[in-house]
């Protein structure tokens, strides 16, 4: 099965996007299932993970109910305040829910260059794998030691880096950003996309050979069996269609063995975030959420979860 590991979805308004200036004036407009499908299907992607933009509650409830009409929508990487001191009745509230698959805080825009390292930050992430939830590491280059530090605080919390970090394409140089990934990649619980480098060099000249000196670090780094594609779309638009983006990570691939390929097109993150899997657990997880109703104890999600982890460990 082939997956697109990193998308977004907006209603457009510029309050709530403000993030999105003049030099990207092509990306105020919504973005909706109906525009991703036709995407995806163009490329033979069965599936997508839908990553939150906005740092709401109401943006992981509306992702959540895309992804309920929208059955391509394999998984949604949402946001909860990890800071705050009612994070677990957060997470408790979308615990019912399968498709929510992970967590993102916009961490490269925090002005404190080691807030992963923060006491209140550390304990939200420390109960992200009770609710069998990973974490999706947007950083710049920056804070790849930080991050390093971070995920090794956390051993059996799964990790992904978003976009490697964000390399510095356009400049064409590799260090120190190449010293952080590989360092980073040494921790076996963090895993990494292909996604997002189209918009990291020069958006209107960019070529392959650009970017093919960062992957082959990711790859030296992750190995086959840790990196994932992804589009990063619509974002990617602002420097290359979609086939175009999704052409440059596949065309990299091919010099791979076919099992690669597959599993960096798809197979990896289907078992990163149990894509599917987790699914099939709706009907009797549904049950018990009803039948527990608001008042859902404390211990239901780690057992639903630790359920699932036993399930899937193959
Ligand atoms: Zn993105």
């Amino acid at each position: 099965m082939r997956i697109d590991a990193h998308q977004h979805f907006w209603v457009y308004d510029q309050s709530e996007y403000a993030w999105i200036d003049d030099s990207m004036a092509s990306l105020r407009r919504d973005f909706l299932p109906n525009d991703l499908k036709i995407e995806l299907e163009s490329k033979g992607f069965q599936g997508s993970v839908a990553v939150q933009a906005r740092q709401t509650l109401e943006e992981t409830r509306w992702l959540l109910e895309l992804a309920t009409d929208a059955s391509f929508i394999l998984g949604v990487v949402g946001w909860v305040d990890l800071r705050s001191s009612n994070v677990r009745s957060q997470l408790e509230a979308f615990a019912g829910n399968p498709k929510l698959v992970g967590i993102r805080h916009i961490v490269q825009s925090e002005p404190n260059d080691r807030f992963l390292l923060q006491p209140e930050f550390l304990r939200g992430i420390s109960l992200l794998e009770e609710f069998d939830l990973a974490y999706d590491l947007l950083i710049y280059p920056k804070h790849l030691p930080v991050a390093a530090e971070f995920v090794r605080r956390f051993p059996r919390q799964r990790f992904v880096l978003d976009h490697l970090a964000k390399p510095p394409i356009k400049s064409g140089s590799l260090r120190p950003w190449e010293r952080g990934m590989r360092e980073l990649g040494t921790i076996p619980n963090v895993f990494c996309k292909l996604s997002g480098l189209v918009t990291e060099a020069d958006w209107r000249n960019w070529k392959p050979e650009h970017i093919a000196p960062y992957m082959d670090v990711a790859f030296e780094t992750f190995g086959p069996r840790r990196l994932m594609i992804g589009s990063d779309w619509p974002v990617c638009t602002l420097a290359a269609s979609y086939t175009r983006a999704i052409d440059l990570v596949e065309s990299y691939l091919s010099q791979h063995a076919t099992e690669v390929q597959e599993a960096a097109l798809g197979e990896n993150a289907q078992q990163f975030w149990k894509l599917g899997t987790r699914q099939k657990q709706l009907p009797g997880d549904s049950q018990h959420t009803v039948a527990n109703g608001k008042g859902k104890r404390e211990g239901d999600a780690a057992h639903a979860s630790r359920r699932g982890c036993a399930r899937n460990e193959k």
